[in-house]
Order: C-alpha cells, then sequence, then structure tokens
C-alpha cells in the first residue's frame, strides 16, 4: 500500500491580508519502496511539500496520510512520535551538531526514541561501518569532508530504521563527484526497500530518480516515470 498518501492537499500562509496558497489542491500517493525526485521552480512548493511530508507541519485542508495515518488527527506529541518512527531526515547544509562526535550524532534519533547508551552507541557503530565511516566515531563534523558529513547525515537518517527518507537538495554542497557517491548511496538503499523523496532544482540529479513529480505554482504540473 502506499506508504504516503496526499488527498486535494493545500498549504496556505497568511501574508498580512493576502492569503499565499504555497499548495493548491495537491493529490498523490507514494508507493512503498518508490524513489521520487519533487522538482519546479523557486516559489512552486517545494519545500512547502517537504515541511508536511516531514510532518513538520500540517495541511490547512485535505488529508495526509502517513503509513496510514492521518496526521491530522494527532496532537503535536504524537505527530513528533510518527515522526520519529517512520523518517529519516537529509539536508543540503548535512545539520551535524558540531559538538558531537560521528558517533553522538547517529546516535541523536535513538536518544529521542529512548534507545539505552550501549544499544544506540552499537547501532550507531554498525551504520558508520555501512556508509564507510566505520573508523570515524570519535571524529566531530569539521574533521571530515563534505561527502564524510553527508554519510553521516545518512548514517543518522537511518538510525530508527525509517520507512521513508525525505531529502532536501542533499547533494547542493557537494562537487559531482562527491554527489554522485550520495546518489548511488541513496539508490541502493531505495534498492533495499527505503522509500527516498528528494527535493531538488538540479535536472541532473533527478534523473537518478525513476520517478519525477514535476511542481507549478503550489500544484501538480506533471508526472514523468521511467
Ligand atoms: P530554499 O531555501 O528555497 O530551499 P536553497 O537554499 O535550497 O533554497 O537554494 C540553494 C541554492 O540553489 C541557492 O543558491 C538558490 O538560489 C538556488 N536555487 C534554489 N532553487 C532554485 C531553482 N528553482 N532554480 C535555480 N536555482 C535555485
Ligand atoms: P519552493 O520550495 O518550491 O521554492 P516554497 O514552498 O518555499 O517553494 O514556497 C511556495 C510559496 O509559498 C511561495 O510563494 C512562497 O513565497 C510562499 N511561502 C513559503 N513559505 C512561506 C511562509 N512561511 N510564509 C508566507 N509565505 C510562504
Amino acid at each position: 500500500h502506499a506508504v504516503v498518501l496526499l488527498d486535494e492537499v493545500q498549504k496556505h500562509y497568511k501574508m498580512g491580508s493576502e492569503v499565499v496558497r504555497a499548495l493548491n489542491g495537491v493529490s498523490l500517493t507514494f508507493e512503498r519502496g518508490s524513489f521520487w525526485a519533487i522538482m519546479g521552480p523557486s516559489g512552486s512548493g517545494k519545500s512547502t511539500m517537504l515541511n508536511l511530508l516531514g510532518c513538520l507541519d500540517r495541511p490547512t485542508a485535505g488529508r495526509y496520510l502517513l503509513e496510514g495515518t492521518d496526521v491530522n488527527t494527532l496532537d503535536d506529541d504524537r505527530l513528533s512520535e510518527l515522526r520519529l518512527r517512520h523518517l529519516g531526515f537529509i539536508f543540503q547544509s548535512f545539520n551535524l551538531i558540531p559538538q558531537l562526535t560521528v558517533s553522538g550524532n547517529i546516535e541523536l534519533p535513538l536518544y529521542y526514541l529512548g534507545w539505552t547508551e550501549h544499544d544506540s552507541a552499537a547501532r550507531a557503530a554498525e551504520l558508520a561501518e555501512l556508509v564507510g565511516l566505520g573508523e570515524r566515531l570519535g571524529h566531530r563534523p569539521m574533521e571530515l569532508s563534505g561527502g564524510q558529513q553527508q554519510r553521516v547525515a545518512v548514517a543518522r537518517a537511518l538510525a530508527n530504521d525509517p520507512a521513508v527518507l525525505l531529502a532536501d537538495e542533499p547533494t547542493g554542497n557537494l562537487d559531482s563527484k562527491t554527489g554522485d557517491q550520495i546518489m548511488d548511496m541513496l539508490k541502493d538503499l531505495n534498492k533495499q526497500g527505503k522509500t527516498v523523496l528528494m527535493v531538488t532544482h538540479e535536472p541532473e540529479v533527478a534523473q537518478h530518480a525513476p520517478n519525477r513529480l514535476y511542481m507549478r505554482d503550489g500544484v501538480i504540473d506533471r508526472i514523468e516515470r521511467d
């Protein structure tokens, strides 16, 4: 079944007396195990869509079902719980905590999920190994290259074994060779069953995704599938 379902979703922002319809009736399903690029010009609603998908915000109207749960039926605490359980986030600027080690950064979501220190340290070591940073567990982000930092962020996003990875311009701060390595990693994770939803404005990056959704003025302009 669909891991994500949007049904006539609207998101409005009030700007003084004006109402901006950042999303203006978006209906779609993302199937489990699919890989999507979300594209579109600046201001078309990509960030708004990602914030909604990420449960950082709620629809003004319409329904968003994540793993069958309607986010509008949840209070803030339950919504955070849903986010922690089902979603992993990857950002353009990595968003690692500079004071924490690689291990500490990967462990962070597990801390919020209430894992023991012992279990989360073991999980972090396993994930660091998976992303090729098994020897760097004690390093701080500043001591790593951009590509290595993004691999830590991928490991962090995987910590809770989420159904869905949400990636916001994941290669935007990387040179093209390093960016390709991150895309290869996302493609591998997708082959292993993760649903990957990636916002990008770079067509070359989007071509890595077999499904591409183009936004325009808060609506779906078109969909391409390989
Ligand atoms: P936002 O804050 O809207 O997510 P970003 O910070 O991700 O934008 O943008 C990163 C860089 O990409 C910036 O230099 C921005 O000007 C550029 N950019 C963002 N969207 C587009 C677009 N649709 N077309 C071209 N360049 C873009
Ligand atoms: P994109 O990510 O494709 O650049 P956004 O989702 O950021 O598009 O923006 C969609 C529309 O909503 C734009 O017109 C933008 O100005 C508006 N918008 C986004 N966030 C806010 C906000 N917090 N308050 C008011 N308007 C917003």
